[in-house]
């Protein structure tokens, strides 16, 4: 936990924080912090500072924050991914919080599982759960947002148009000839497939929506592999 996450509920009054649960945990038991110690902390969705502890007991720290700093750049990319199996799903989506992606499509396709989708994985709050995760081991408090869309062709067809719209947008495709660019000057939109991969109508309806194929290489990656390998080589990490 490099920020404490700050919510609106945490203040008792101005730059008045009082924190329980598992916060305050770590803040004891990690940081051992006393009276006197300054902690970095951040308001979700807004700027950053550090937090005075005036008190600590065994069930709660009491803080005396400011925040003067606001949260690190966005990272200039829209992540489509396939929908990965639930365990691979919430660490993708810590490790691409922690990048500083801002908007996530979780879409379906051929080969993704239907019992995915009914997983307590993609539940509101175990997802908030990832993403706050996420901004407390990057420094960051801006959250993402994360949007599922259970139907590829439509969504391919009539709504990533208009999202990728200005961007490069680009499909990460093991068998595409066409190796992926590196610190591309634009903002990019990815997407990632399934773990079985798309199949060839469904990279043909993507081609249809502008989404050029593009590869690492002939080593086939995880997809926790292949999305910060990919992300890191198409954008400066800000
Ligand atoms: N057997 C699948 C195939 O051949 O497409 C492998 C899918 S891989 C586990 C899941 C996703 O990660 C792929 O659909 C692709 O988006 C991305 N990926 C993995 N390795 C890649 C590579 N070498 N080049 C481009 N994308 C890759």
């Amino acid at each position: 936990m490099n920020i404490i996450i700050l919510f609106e509920s945490d203040f008792t009054g101005h730059g008045k924080v009082k924190l329980a649960g598992r916060r305050f945990g770590y803040i004891k038991k990690v940081h051992r912090a006393s009276p006197g110690d300054f902690l970095f902390v951040g308001l979700l969705n807004g700027q950053m500072g550090k937090g005075l502890v005036t008190k600590i007991t065994d069930r709660f720290v009491e803080m005396e924050v400011v925040l003067d700093i606001p949260p690190p750049e966005p990272l200039p990319l829209v992540l489509v991914l396939a929908l990965p199996r639930p365990k691979a799903v919430r660490r993708i989506i810590q490790a691409v919080t922690c990048l500083g992606v801002k908007t996530i499509y979780l879409i379906n396709s051929w080969r993704v599982e239907k019992s995915f989708w009914s997983s307590p994985v993609l539940k509101t709050e175990n997802v908030e759960k990832e993403l706050i995760l996420g901004l407390e081991q990057a420094k960051d408090t801006r959250m993402p947002e994360i949007f599922f869309k259970p139907l590829f062709k439509p969504f391919v067809l009539e709504e990533l148009p208009l999202i990728a719209e200005k961007t490069i947008a680009l499909t990460a495709h093991p068998k595409s000839f066409a190796p992926c660019p590196k610190d591309v000057a634009k903002p990019v939109t990815l997407v990632i497939g399934p773990e079985g991969g798309f199949i060839d109508i469904e990279i043909k309806t993507l081609e249809k929506s502008g989404f050029k194929t593009v590869s690492l290489g002939k080593r086939i990656l995880r997809t926790e592999t292949a999305v910060p390998v990919l992300i890191s080589r198409l954008t400066t990490l800000r």
